[in-house]
C-alpha cells in the first residue's frame, strides 16, 4: 500500500558520496548512515525541492537498506509517515540570509547603504606602539608592534566617523603603553561616547598606574597572559599582591600541555573567576592535533539550532560583522588578508568592499575536504588557525 514519508522541517538531510547524515536541529539527534545506491534515489527524492521533503513509499517493496532507513527516520523522529495521498507537507530548511547577501551584492544603489550598515557590529582597534613579541595578533587579540601609534583623538575621530547604531562593541588592543595620560584620556572619553568597549592589555604592560586606570569599575579589561619569563614574573607579582585581580578578565595563551597545566594551577591558586584559554599555533602541530583539532566525537556531540546551521551555510560566524583597524590606518576584515580600505573610507564602502571581495565574512566550508564531508555545516566556521596552518579543515577526520 502506498504511503508518504515526510521529513520534519527541523530535520537536515545531507549526502556526500556514500555517506549520509540526518540531523534534527530541535532534538539535536544525529545519525550517520551508509547511502547505498538503493537509498540514494529515496534520499534524492526527499531532497528534491518540489517534493516538499516528502516521498511516496511502498514498504512491502522496500530493500533491506530502505526499510532500515525509514525505520531510523520514524524511530528517531526525523520524520513521519502518512497515508497516500499526503495531506501533510513539510518545507525543507531553506536559506534566506544568503539571498539577502546576494541582493545586497547586486544592488549598487546607495539607498541600500543604510541596510548594509547593520552588518557591521564590532570594531577592533590596535592602538600600536613598540612591543617585542611574536605575530600572535594574526590569531587572537595580542599587541601589534609598530613604530607609530594612534593618538586618543585619532581613535575618537575614527569612531565618530564610522559610527552607527548597529556597532555594539569596540575592542581596543594596546601595545606598549607609553603614557598613563593617554590611557586616562581615552578611557574617560570612550565612557561617554562609544558602545561597549573592551580593552586588551598584555600583562607585561602592567604597572600601578596602568592597573589603577584599567580596573575602574566601569572599564572592562582583558589581560593577555603569555607563558614567558618576563610576563610570568609580572603576573605572579600582580596576583600575589593586588586585590583588584578579579577586576580583570584573563586570556591565557596556550601552546603546550605544560602551559595549560600552569595556567590551570594559577586559576585555582588565585581563584580567578573570568578567564579563557586561547590556543596559539607556534610550530606546535602535535599539540594542536591532539587538543584543538575536532574529532568525530566532538562533532557528533554538537547541538546546533537550525539558525546556526543556516548561518554556517551562508556566513562565517567567527568573522561576520567585524572589522579591524591597524595603527597604520588600514582596515581589515581579516588581518591575514589584504586590507579592504582605510580609516577615512565610509563605513558603507568598507562593508561593500568586504562583501564584494569576501576575505572573511562569507568564508564558509565550501572548499575541499569540507565540501565533500557530511559534517560540512555542523562544523564551526573556518577560523584563523586554518589560515596560519595552510589547511582548509581543523579536524582529525579528513
Ligand atoms: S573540518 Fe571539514 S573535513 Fe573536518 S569534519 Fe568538519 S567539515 Fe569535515
Amino acid at each position: 500500500m502506498k504511503q508518504v514519508l515526510t521529513l520534519l522541517p527541523d530535520t537536515f538531510l545531507w549526502l556526500k558520496a556514500s555517506a549520509g547524515l540526518l540531523y534534527n536541529a530541535k532534538t539535536f539527534e544525529k545519525d550517520g548512515f551508509n547511502c547505498t545506491p538503493s537509498l540514494k534515489s529515496l534520499c534524492s527524492a526527499l531532497l528534491f525541492v518540489d517534493n516538499l521533503y516528502s516521498v511516496e513509499i511502498e514498504p512491502e517493496n522496500f530493500t533491506a537498506d530502505e526499510a532500515e532507513f525509514v525505520d531510523l527516520v520514524i524511530r528517531k523522529k526525523y520524520g513521519f509517515i502518512t497515508r497516500h495521498p499526503a495531506k501533510a507537507y513539510s518545507l525543507p530548511p531553506v536559506l534566506s540570509i544568503q539571498n539577502d547577501i546576494k541582493k545586497l551584492e547586486n544592488s549598487p544603489s546607495k539607498s541600500f547603504g543604510e541596510d548594509i550598515l547593520k552588518y557591521l557590529t564590532t570594531l577592533t582597534i590596535y592602538a600600536g606602539g613598540r612591543f617585542s613579541g611574536p605575530l600572535y595578533y594574526r590569531q587572537t587579540f595580542y599587541p601589534f608592534h609598530s613604530e607609530s601609534c594612534l593618538e586618543d583623538l585619532e581613535i575618537l575621530n575614527f569612531l565618530g566617523h564610522i559610527h552607527s547604531r548597529y556597532i555594539k562593541k569596540v575592542n581596543i588592543v594596546f601595545s606598549h603603553i607609553e603614557s598613563t595620560n593617554f590611557l586616562i584620556s581615552l578611557t574617560e572619553k570612550l565612557k561617554a561616547t562609544a558602545p561597549a568597549v573592551v580593552y586588551y592589555c598584555h600583562v607585561r604592560e602592567l604597572s600601578d598606574n596602568v592597573t589603577s586606570v584599567l580596573t575602574q569599575p566601569d572599564v572592562t579589561t582583558i589581560l593577555i597572559c603569555e607563558y614567558e619569563p618576563a610576563s610570568l614574573k609580572v603576573l605572579n607579582d600582580f596576583l600575589a599582591s593586588d586585590e583588584s585581580r578579579n577586576s580583570f578578565e584573563f586570556n591565557f595563551l596556550i601552546r603546550s600541555q605544560t602551559e595549560y597545566n600552569y595556567w590551570e594551577h594559577l586559576v585555582a591558586q588565585y581563584k580567578i573567576q573570568l578567564y579563557r584559554y586561547i590556543p596559539i599555533y607556534d610550530n606546535n602541530y602535535a599539540f594542536f592535533k591532539q587538543f584543538v583539532f575536532l574529532n568525530e566525537e566532538d562533532i557528533t556531540n554538537t547541538r546546533l539550532s537550525k539558525r546556526i546551521v543556516f548561518a554556517h551555510q551562508a556566513v562565517n560566524i567567527n568573522f561576520f560583522g567585524k572589522l579591524v583597524l591597524l595603527p597604520d590606518g588600514l582596515i581589515y576584515s581579516n588581518v591575514n588578508k589584504p586590507p579592504i580600505g582605510c580609516m577615512q573610507d565610509s563605513p558603507y564602502d568598507l562593508i561593500k568592499n568586504e562583501l564584494h571581495r569576501n576575505f572573511a565574512w562569507r568564508v564558509i566550508r565550501d572548499q575541499e575536504p569540507c565540501s565533500g564531508c557530511v559534517y560540512q555545516w555542523l562544523c564551526p566556521s573556518p577560523c584563523q588557525y586554518e589560515l596560519i596552518l595552510g589547511k582548509n579543515n581543523l579536524c582529525t577526520i579528513k
